[in-house]
């Protein structure tokens, strides 16, 4: 994998821009989802970028068959068509790997053994937070076990998202120290996500507001690890009628290909866009051609979450 391609412009070396799209394979798309697609695919494309997919299956046991297949075909539907291969995070175990080793011989992660249930009493805002208690264990590698990052000494944390209030978080107070590989053998999300967004030279990343306060975490790790740090931009969350966030929900209905002018001009109208009527029929491609041109930070709505009627 090549980090992000320089071009050189008049005398300037300029980075290309570079989004992604990053669903984990438990399901098809649905409207949330498809969503988060259509924003970082309209921002990439309008700063003249690429906009890559990476499929999210480190996590084998949740992976529903059939599901990374049939997300790309729902992508190719609505004219989402992305460049670069198509990155499988169960292919990189080896780079999670060497990450996860770097942390280790600088004393930054060590092995855990502990159950949920021994400290479910430590609790910060009725979180459950580790309270740390293998740092200085030193435990047997050959029990099962799972690899947590010292976060004690890390200074808070300010993300300033594109469109979010800004986010301070004190890591080792707010959330402790976390799990980058998991007893069962995964690697967690958080080291995953940030040694790919880095390997594939992401440069811009747009996803849900329920991510939003992953960030802080995934910046610590890409400063310990010496990698650059994306801009992010937080797209608000859809909720049904009920006020259920849709991708829990049981209305998360998939979406259809049949559908996908309407839909997505449906998406286009949430992400702030004023589609002219005549588009509603209009085939995919010729939406996304209007919208990119269209498309500014300063349009999409401010609320954290928009009801769907
Ligand atoms: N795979 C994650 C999800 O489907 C998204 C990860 C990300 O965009 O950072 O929720």
């Amino acid at each position: 994998m090549n980090g992000a391609k320089s071009s050189t412009v008049t005398g300037t070396t300029a980075t290309v821009k570079r989004g992604r799209f990053a669903p984990s394979p438990t399901g098809r798309l649905h409207l949330g989802s498809l969503y988060a697609a259509v924003g970082s695919y309209l921002d990439a494309r309008l700063q003249g970028g690429e906009w890559w997919v990476r499929i999210e299956n480190i996590d084998r046991a949740r992976e529903v068959a059939g599901a990374a297949d049939d997300i790309l075909r729902t992508l190719e539907a609505y004219g989402l068509h992305w460049d670069g291969p198509v990155l499988y995070q169960h292919t990189r175990s080896d780079a999670y790997r060497a990450a996860l080793e770097t942390l280790a011989q600088q004393g930054l992660a060590y092995r855990c053994d502990c159950e949920r249930r021994d400290y479910a009493a430590a609790t910060v805002g009725g979180e459950i937070r580790y309270p740390g208690r293998c740092r200085t264990r030193d435990l047997n590698p050959s029990r099962p076990h799972a690899w947590r990052l010292r976060t004690d000494g890390s200074d808070p944390i300010a993300i300033h998202d594109r469109l979010q209030p800004p986010l301070t978080q004190d890591v080792a107070a707010e959330v402790g120290d976390f799990v980058l590989w998991r007893k069962d053998g995964f690697p967690a999300y958080q080291l995953a996500v940030v040694i790919d967004d880095a390997a594939q030279g992401m440069t811009d990343i747009v996803r849900g507001l329920d991510l939003y306060d992953n960030t802080p975490r995934q910046r610590l790790l890409q400063s310990l690890l010496a990698l650059p740090t994306p801009t992010t931009l937080h797209l608000p969350l859809l909720m049904d009628v009920r006020d259920e966030k849709l991708a829990k929900s049981k209305a998360a209905v998939p979406i259809e290909a049949a559908e996908a002018p309407a839909t997505l001009y449906q998406i286009l109208t949430l992400l702030g866009l004023d589609p002219p009527p005549e588009l509603t029929h209009a085939a995919p491609t010729v939406q996304l051609a209007w919208a990119v041109d269209q498309w500014r930070v300063e349009r999409l709505p401010r609320a954290p979450s928009l009801r769907l009627r």
